[in-house]
Parts: C-alpha cells; structure tokens; sequence
C-alpha cells in the first residue's frame, strides 16, 4: 500500500486543470477495431523527403548536445530570413526570435513571462484546448471571447472584453477547431486596438501555411504581423511538416519579451531538441503546395456533402471543418459524437472546445476514401433522424 496520498500531495494547479477532452475521444476510439477517424489533430502526409534526410545526417554527424537557448544558429538564421520574407519584420535590437518546443512551448513561456494571478488573458471560444488552461497552469484569468455565430475572433468582439488588468489578447488563424481565417483587415483592427490599449497581441499563426486560396490577399496568408512589430507572433514546424512529434516551434516579437521567454526555456525546456533544429534549417525553402491543394479540395468535399443537411462555418485553412448539429436532431454534439462512433466515426464534439456543444470539429486530414466514407455515415445520421 502506498502511503503517499494524492488528497496530500496534489496541488491546486493538477486539480484546476482537467484531461483534455480530446483524449477521451480517443479512449472511446480504442475500443473501435478500424474507425473512421476524423478527429485526427495532425497532418496524414509523410515528412518530406529532404527533412527527413536533413534529420539522419544531424543523428550521423552527433548533434546531440544542448542548442543555446533561444535556438541553433542556423535555425535561428533560417528562420529570420523566412519572417523578413513572409512578413516583412526586421530583426533589430528591439526585435527577437526564440525557437521553442512547439507552439505550445511559446504559449506557455508567454504566459510565464507576462501574466500575474490577477492579470486576464482574452482567448476565442472555441479554442485550442490548451488555452484556457494557460491560466489554471501559470498564472492568470482565462476570459473567452465568444466567437459564434461567424466564429471571427474580431476587434468588435474582443473591445467590449478589455479592462485595465487584460494583458494578452490571444488570436488564432486558421483556427483550431473552426478552419476559419480572419481577413488582413480583421488582424489589422485587432493588431492596432491591442497596441492603442498597450496588450500584448499574441497570434498563433501554427496553420499559417494551410491557407486555402480565397482566404489569400494579394497571394498572402493574413497575419497581424504585416501591420507592425509590436506584438508576439507564434508558429510552428509540426503541423506545416507533418512532425509534430519532433517539437518544433518558434516566436518573435519584442526583445525584451523575448529575453524573459528565453530565461523560463533555460529553466524548463532548457532549449527546442537539437536534431529536429538541425533537420528543419532549410524546411521553408520546401514547396507545399500540393499539400495545401490536397487539404482545399478535402474541405470543398466537406462543404459540398454536409452543407445540404447543416451549416458548415466557412472555413479557409487548416484542416478542420467546424460542423453544426442539426438543430432538428434535438441533442447535444456530445450526445452527436457519442452516437457516431456506435456507428464507427470519430468526430471531436464542441464541448471540448467550447462552452457550447452546439458544433463539432471535422478533421480531414485523412485519406481521401476514409472522408467519404465518414461523410456518407455523418450525413446519414442527420438526414435519417429528420425523417425518424
Ligand atoms: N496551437 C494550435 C491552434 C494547435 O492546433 C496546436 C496543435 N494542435 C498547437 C498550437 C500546438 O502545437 P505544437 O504541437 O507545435 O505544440
């Protein structure tokens, strides 16, 4: 019998923070032989070639040891060079780059750098599960902005949410779990009411290269980064990739911002891992685009089976659809999802995302044969009950 108790030891923080709920779906799809699943959270295509090449001579060649801190040289230097040329942003002394363990290790140095127990931090609702839970694990309250209907995390709905302890208005596009990509002038308005209100802008930007053409202008992803310096932009090497087990992220923005994300990476991550810097060095020189064309043509598939049975939120990137249950249906999406997988589909319901369970999360990153096959099952179930 162990005489540790968990009522003794666990702190306030473990009980705050719940599973994600995301895991329970998986547990549920355990129990299926062969799902058709369409919760999947990463890209379905191999790694490509030459990252894969570019990782085995760094294991050859013994890059084993610590990076510095805020990153490999060559990583740091590709990936300057990338944001001059994406958006625009001059590396001077007030600006700097960190290369992170993921995305998700820059959300957490950002909030370990930045927010007091008292201090708010606006996130969209639906949000990618790790936000609300930023505040619970390192300071601060968690305030959602409600999205719905158009699900457009804007300037006119952010404003109404600032008080003078908000420190961090947290955007993401495309977003997880809705796909939808706010327009340069959306990312403008909020880029210029956060500097107006001295918050910190942070924009994850992780699905910044699944942007479908019509969300494009001017042949660009929209990003708040191309109005100004003054904010922290977050992206990421997993999801554009395809290694999102190899923990690649990075961020930039204001130096001295930087310098206090770079002092907490010394103390827990102490630096992004050494052979998956090596092997993405020259990953933005690598063309994508089939890719891109694959995941559009997946989400006009989308649109065109459900969209005669249910709204699909317009999307234009990343590889989720954000789905309604039929109102007609008289459940949750919960009770949705639950009744999906009795028929072999897995499917994220809202509530994992959301203080609503009206919606749930469509991913099609997955074979093109298994998509059809969960959207013949999906539209089935919403058509059948209307007639039941
Ligand atoms: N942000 C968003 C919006 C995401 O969807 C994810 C991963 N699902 C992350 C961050 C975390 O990415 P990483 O694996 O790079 O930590």
């Amino acid at each position: 019998m162990s005489k540790l108790s968990p009522d003794r030891l666990l702190g306030e923080r473990a009980v705050a923070v719940d599973v994600s709920g995301i895991r329970r779906v998986f547990q549920l799809g355990a129990t299926l032989d062969d799902p058709i699943n369409l919760s999947i959270g990463q890209p379905d295509f191999p790694v490509p070639e030459a990252i894969k090449t570019a990782a085995i001579k760094a294991i050859r060649e013994d890059c084993n040891g610590y990076t510095l801190t805020h990153g490999h040289a060559s990583m740091l230097e590709a990936t300057r060079r990338h944001l001059q040329g994406d958006v625009g942003w001059t590396f001077d002394d007030s600006t700097d780059l960190l290369i992170t363990s993921g995305t998700s290790g820059a959300l957490q140095l950002v909030f370990m750098a930045v927010m007091n127990d008292e201090d708010e931090a606006i996130v969209p609702d639906p949000y990618f599960v790790i936000y609300p839970n930023l505040g619970p694990m390192f300071g601060g309250r968690i305030v959602l902005c409600d999205t719905a209907p158009t699900f457009r995390m804007t300037a006119e709905v952010v404003e109404p949410l600032l008080t003078d302890r908000t420190r961090i208005v947290l955007v993401n596009s495309p977003a997880n779990p809705t796909g939808v990509v706010l327009s340069q002038r959306e990312v403008d308005d909020l880029y210029d009411l956060c500097t107006s209100r001295g918050v910190l802008l942070v924009c994850d930007e992780i699905y910044d290269l699944f942007t479908f053409p019509e969300a494009l202008e001017d042949a660009r992803f929209p990003s708040p980064a191309r109005r100004g310096q003054d904010m922290l932009l977050i992206r990421g090497m997993g999801k554009t990739y395809g290694c999102t087990g190899w923990r690649l992220g990075y961020a930039a923005g204001p130096t001295w911002l930087i310098a206090e994300m770079a002092k907490f990476q010394q103390y827990t991550y102490v630096c992004a891992p050494s052979i998956a810097q090596a092997a993405c060095c020259s990953a933005f020189e690598i063309d994508m685009s089939e890719t891109v064309a694959d995941y559009a043509a997946r989400r006009d598939l989308v649109v065109a089976e459900l969209s005669d049975v249910t709204e699909v939120v317009p999307s234009g990137g990343a590889f989720y659809s954000w789905v309604k249950v039929p109102e007609h249906l008289g459940c949750t999406a919960t009770a949705f999802a639950e009744r999906a997988v009795e028929r072999n589909v897995l499917i994220i319901p809202g509530a994992v995302f959301s203080s609503a369970d009206t919606h749930f999360r469509l991913s099609y990153a997955c074979c093109d044969l298994k998509l059809r096959e969960g959207l013949a099952i999906l539209k089935d179930m919403m058509v059948v009950s209307r007639e039941s």
